[in-house]
């Protein structure tokens, strides 16, 4: 394993989307109620305040709704910079923010506003999978 990042911490409302990165899908909660995927995973739905959520698999597809050139970082992601992050419009619905990968971020010119990207998982230890986007086709 060569991931050496912090490794976000976990609560039994998250533990189904950590149970899916480990098995290679994206899980994300949606309302059953007004039918909403939401991201990032929460007691009630953000949308209509109801707490009967279900978990689905999504299609681990989405495009690029913005992005950013991370030319300075601090702790333990100063050794990763520059680096891209990005806003993903998820497929299902709502955004997730993440380190895009497959970039050269000293060529930022080459990322395009809704490209197509696919989301990857890398093992950080036995129990946790992080998920990075990547341009399809890169
Ligand atoms: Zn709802």
């Amino acid at each position: 394993m060569s991931y050496k990042l912090p490794i976000p911490a976990k609560g039994t409302h998250t533990q189904p989307f950590w149970d899916g990165t480990k098995a290679g899908q994206l899980m994300l909660p949606r309302c059953t109620d007004c039918n909403r995927v939401h991201w990032y995973p929460r007691f009630i739905c953000p949308f209509c305040h109801s707490s009967d959520l279900e978990w689905i698999q999504a299609s681990g597809e989405g495009t690029i709704h913005t992005y950013a050139v991370q030319h300075m970082a601090f702790g333990a992601w100063a050794k990763e910079a520059p680096y891209v992050t990005a806003y993903i419009d998820l497929k299902e619905g709502d955004r997730m923010l993440t380190v895009l990968r497959g970039v050269d971020p000293l060529r930022p010119q080459d990322i395009k506003i809704g490209a197509a990207v696919t989301v990857e998982f890398e093992p950080a230890d036995d129990d946790t999978h992080i998920p990075f986007w990547r341009l399809v086709g890169e």
